[in-house]
C-alpha cells in the first residue's frame, strides 16, 4: 500500500474550510526538538488528522498520531521503547484571548497566519505526550536490567521459599503414608 504524502506546510484555515485531511508519515529524525530527547530518533510517526468546522463554528484539526520512541528508563537507566498514541483535538485560534472560550476538550492551536509547518504541529503534540519521567511500566523489566527495588523482597528468594515449603509438604505427606 502506498503511503500518502504529507504536505510540508498547510493553510490550516483553508484545510478546515475544505474538510481536508492530513495522512501520512514523518520521520522522527525530521523532528529535531523531539529527536533531542530521544535515545535514538529512528522510525516514523503515523499521522491521521482531519480538519473541519464543528457545530459551534470552531475550525478544528483532530485525529491521532502513532509512533514508538526510544527513551531511557529513569528507574533502571535501561532502554525503554514506548509506544505513543496521541489523540489530537485542536481548535484554530487567531489570538491567545480566544483560547479561553474553547470547550474543554479542545486545545488551542495558535494560527495567526495562514501558514503552518505540519512537522511543527506534529512535533508539538508528541512533545506534550512524552512522559516527564519515563519509566518501565512493570518493575520486573527494570529488574531485568539489574535494578533492585529498595525495601522489597527479591522475587527469587520468595520463589525459593515457596519451593522449600512445597518440598517439606511433600516430605510430610510421604511420611504420613
Ligand atoms: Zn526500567
Amino acid at each position: 500500500m502506498q503511503i500518502p504524502v504529507l504536505p510540508d506546510r498547510i493553510n490550516p484555515w483553508q484545510l478546515a474550510a475544505e474538510s481536508g485531511r492530513l495522512d501520512g508519515e514523518l520521520k522522527l529524525a525530521a523532528l529535531p526538538r523531539l529527536a533531542a530527547l530521544l535515545e535514538h530518533a529512528s522510525g516514523e510517526v503515523k499521522v491521521a488528522l482531519a480538519a473541519g468546522v464543528d457545530e459551534q463554528g470552531l475550525r478544528f484539526i483532530e485525529g491521532t498520531l502513532q509512533t514508538e520512541v526510544d527513551l531511557v528508563c529513569q528507574r533502571c537507566l535501561g532502554p525503554l521503547r514506548l509506544p505513543l498514541k496521541v489523540a489530537v483535538n485542536l481548535a484554530l485560534v487567531r489570538a491567545d484571548a480566544e483560547s479561553a472560550r474553547l470547550p474543554d476538550q479542545r486545545e488551542p492551536l495558535l494560527a495567526a497566519e495562514a501558514d503552518l509547518a505540519v512537522a511543527d504541529l506534529v512535533e508539538d503534540e508528541l512533545l506534550l505526550a512524552l512522559p516527564q519521567i519515563p519509566r518501565h511500566q512493570n518493575a520486573r523489566e527494570c529488574e531485568a536490567n539489574g535494578y533492585l527495588s529498595p525495601g522489597e523482597p527479591v522475587p527469587d528468594a520468595r520463589q525459593h521459599r515457596t519451593f522449600a515449603a512445597l518440598a517439606s509438604l511433600l516430605q510430610d505427606s510421604k511420611r504420613s503414608n
